[in-house]
């Protein structure tokens, strides 16, 4: 064992003998406690990229934040009681929003290899994921939300396909309230739910009654299993019969559906079924032909894109193809278990594997338009671009700084391609999620990064134990 090993592992040893006087994780309440208050500032002289049209981009520009909401972007603004954040050398810009993440398998990355067949996403998650309690969930998100706070997200799509209870469920909301980040919570099935069985959708209506809107932060959304049998031992497989009423049940309730497809013909399953529309977002639409793909458009569908991991399937991204279509799309981390939560790597994975093809296609893509993918894009498809996505008054204080006076970034030329091209989330220096400063100068201010790894790794053996490995 190394000296750095030994040390986290002696940090968590302390760490957990304390936290066995504290009350069940799961039963905390939803006030975020020990987080920093909204309070009121102005960063000035920053390079402002604030992807709202009408505003556009200012080389040096303030942006001032009142309680949590964007009072006034522009050259200089007046805010003589607003604290002051120096923005000299520095690109602010709203902050990434993922639009899908398995945050329940955060604590799996410890037993995943790419590169080991045995030890990829599916046999560990199915090996794992009936051994999960309420407090796994809960630990297992809040690992990966410091990594998404780190790299400059603040709002994450969570993606869950192992709800194993009305208290799992509520256990993993609880963490992404009690972190600060904005989120949506897409409710599914557990793993190993027989596939003519339904979901729980009882308590999807319960959930939602609960959670939908909590504090403005949290957003309810259902994840179907999907219809083109990829995968279908460990995230199920259902007919277009299972799919109608499940969906129709959900709809009722007026809330988004979310469904992976990265197989063949399940596009055109749900469209020959009547079931695309604007309120639908799948993940991975890879092997689609030219009718799914105007379906998709039609339907103003959106296409939540992983690129790192969709570059490792054996179909490549048709991200050309997408693009002439009209297909609408965003960007995602899917899950930090064989892939990192880097938005900045994300952007220059897609770009980088699309090159060729996108000299082949009708349609050109640029480095802003990458950008605002990973921001607006993402707002839009979470149905969130109402509140953040861009900085413009009126809407919420999502916002992060990043330095460009680093040696991997500096000097720059065009901002977007910096950050498309160079950028890295050690470069995040600030971050702002609904007025809440959290972290600043690149640390945490009010998360306990060492409490939460502690518990993630004690855990972890947990888990094990419980799995006999
Ligand atoms: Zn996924």
């Amino acid at each position: 064992m190394n000296e750095l090993n030994r040390r986290t592992i002696l940090a968590g040893t302390t760490a957990l003998s304390a936290m066995a006087l504290l009350p069940r994780a799961h039963a905390q309440t939803s006030a975020p406690a020990g987080l920093p208050a909204r309070g009121e500032f102005v960063i000035r002289g920053a390079h402002v990229l604030s992807m709202d049209a009408g505003i556009g981009d200012l080389t040096s520009g303030d942006v001032h934040v009142r309680n949590g909401e964007i009072v006034a972007v522009a050259a200089s603004v007046n805010a003589p009681n607003a604290q002051v954040i120096d923005g000299k050398g520095m690109i602010c810009m709203p902050g990434f929003v993922e639009t899908h993440w398995h945050h329940w398998t955060n604590v799996l990355r410890v037993f995943m290899r790419w590169d080991d067949p045995q030890k990829t996403y599916f046999p560990i998650t199915f090996k794992y994921g009936p051994h999960y309690t309420p407090d796994t969930g809960y630990r297992s998100v809040r690992l990966g939300v410091c990594e998404a706070l780190a790299a400059g997200i603040t709002t994450t799509g969570n993606w869950c396909h192992n709800v194993r209870s009305p208290a799992y469920a509520d256990a993993e909301i609880q963490a992404m309230l009690d972190m600060g980040i904005r989120g949506r919570f897409a409710y599914g099935n557990p793993v190993g739910l027989p596939n003519d069985k339904p979901i729980d959708l009882a308590d999807i209506a319960r959930a939602k009654k609960q959670w939908h809107g909590k504090d403005g932060m949290m957003m309810l959304a259902m994840n179907s299993r999907g219809v083109d049998n990829a995968f279908a031992t460990s995230r199920g497989a259902i007919g277009p019969d299972m799919a109608k009423h499940e969906w129709a049940e959900i709809r009722k309730l007026e809330l988004p559906i979310t469904m992976h497809t990265s197989g063949i013909g399940g596009i055109k399953v749900l469209n020959d079924n009547g079931l695309l529309g604007p309120d639908v977002q799948l993940i991975h639409p890879l092997n689609t032909t030219p009718e799914e793909r105007e379906a998709l458009a039609k339907n103003k569908v959106y296409y939540s894109c992983s690129p790192i991991g969709e570059a490792r399937r054996p179909a490549p991204i048709q991200f050309g193809e997408m693009l002439d279509a009209g297909v609408l799309m965003s960007l995602s981390i899917d899950h930090i278990t064989t892939n990192d939560a880097d938005m900045f790597k994300n952007m220059n994975v897609l770009a980088t594997v699309s090159t060729q093809q996108l000299l082949r296609m009708k349609s050109k893509f640029t480095s802003k338009q990458m950008v605002e993918m990973a921001t607006l894009g993402g707002a839009k498809d979470l149905k969130v671009d109402d509140k953040v996505g861009s900085l413009k008054p009126g809407k919420r204080a999502d916002l992060i700084l990043i330095r460009t006076t680093d040696v991997n970034i500096a000097p720059i030329g065009d901002p977007y391609d910096a950050l498309v091209t160079f950028a890295q989330p050690g470069n995040v220096d600030t971050v702002v999620v609904d007025g809440r400063i959290l972290r600043r100068g690149g640390k945490f201010v009010g998360i306990d990064q060492p409490k939460i790894m502690a518990e993630a790794m004690d855990e972890i053996e947990k888990l094990k134990s419980r799995a006999g490995s």
